[in-house]
């Protein structure tokens, strides 16, 4: 018998590009990666691994993605960190496009299996307006209310993914996740998330002498991170299970953006002045996740602790830093407007 082809989209990106790795670690011959942007600029690259290149908010790149494959996991979005979403909000929404027609071209093609990399972005804001908070549960999405732009479309696409399944059979599987993390992600341009950033500045502030690190607003915003291994094994478990309503994939480890900053400066052994960026790109003011349904349903839940994740990520990024720039400073992002000191 043949083995059943997996496509990956979004395989050239963070997440997508550590799936792939993984199916191939796990033996896995006939997978196809999909990415629309140019191969020389995936994380992620396996031999023997059918890797195309192609625009997916395009119906036939679709069609031709799904052609003679059992499952997908859809994870191409145009998005980034919150600098990237809450000032691209249009793009963001653009996604609806590769998700629609993943969506159309997957039921067409007879797929057995359907996986959404949905978001904790959908959300309602309301719920998180407190750094103290009341982790989320799968329940606190509706009323809608979720991140605009960028959680309104993973909101309806994770709807559509219920629809596709009650009216056309097609069985969906959904992850709803939480800032993931770790080497091998974007960590410089203006996409990059939380973790990654303050890896970088942490190594520009070493290389600059100039002991400094800008944060985004006050830095007592709390958001759980999980790493990215837990992430792939949780995607894998959430495909293969029975659950068919979104499931929270992250972890519960609450921290603040002043915690993390601290963190990540143990790790390299360096203490320093803190500038915050009050008109900076924020998000919401704290969010966690709630894993009681996760544990409940799969008997599984993220365990990587945030100091073992942000030590192998700080040493990625570092190297990934000097490979660049050849141990020179590269470009650095100026302050938003605003930007103010105050000691540690
Ligand atoms: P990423 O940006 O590294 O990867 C996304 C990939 O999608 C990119 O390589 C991009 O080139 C590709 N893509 C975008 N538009 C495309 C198109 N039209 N056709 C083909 N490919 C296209 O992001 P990631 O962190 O790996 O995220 C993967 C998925 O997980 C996304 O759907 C994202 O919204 C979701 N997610 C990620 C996080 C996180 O913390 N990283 C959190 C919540 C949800």
């Amino acid at each position: 018998m043949t083995e059943d082809r997996i496509v990956i989209t979004g395989a050239g990106g963070f997440i997508g590009g550590h799936l792939v790795a993984e199916l191939v670690r796990r033996g896995r011959t006939r997978i196809r990666a999909v990415d629309r942007k140019p191969l020389d600029e995936w994380y992620q690259v396996y031999d023997g691994v059918e890797n195309v290149v192609a625009d997916l908010s395009r119906r036939e790149s679709c069609e031709a993605a799904c052609r003679d494959a059992s499952q997908v996991y859809q994870l191409a979005a145009d998005m980034g960190g919150m600098g990237f979403i809450e000032t691209h909000k249009a793009r963001c929404m653009l996604s609806v496009l590769i998700n629609t027609h993943m969506l159309a071209a997957a039921q067409e093609a007879g797929i057995e299996r359907y996986f959404y990399a949905s978001s904790a972005c959908v959300y309602n804001a309301e719920r998180q307006t407190d750094p103290r908070v009341t982790a989320l549960r799968e329940s606190d999405a509706y009323p809608a209310l979720p991140e605009d732009g960028y959680g309104w479309e993973k909101l309806f696409s994770e709807r559509m993914c219920r629809h596709f399944s009650e009216d056309f059979s097609l069985a969906t599987r959904v992850a709803r996740y939480h800032n993931v993390y770790g080497p091998l992600g974007t960590w410089e341009g203006g996409r990059e998330k939380a973790p990654a950033a303050i890896c970088r500045k942490v190594v520009e502030a070493i290389l600059s002498g100039e002991p400094r690190i800008e944060i985004w607003g006050s830095g007592e915003q709390t958001r759980s991170f999980m790493y990215i291994d837990d992430c792939i094994e949780g995607t894998l478990r959430i495909m293969e299970s029975d659950v068919e309503e979104p499931l929270n994939l992250g972890s519960s480890e609450l921290v603040s953006i002043n915690q993390l900053v601290g963190l990540v400066e143990e790790i390299a052994g360096i203490e320093l002045e803190r500038y915050y960026a009050p008109d900076a790109p924020l998000g919401v003011a704290g969010r966690n996740s709630d894993n009681a349904r996760i544990r409940e349903r799969l008997d599984w839940e993220p365990s990587i602790s945030l100091r073992d994740g942000m030590e192998r990520t700080y040493k990625w990024v570092h190297d990934a830093y000097l490979r660049r720039y050849g141990g020179h400073l590269g470009p650095r992002d100026t302050a938003p407007r605003g930007a103010h000191t105050r000691g540690r």
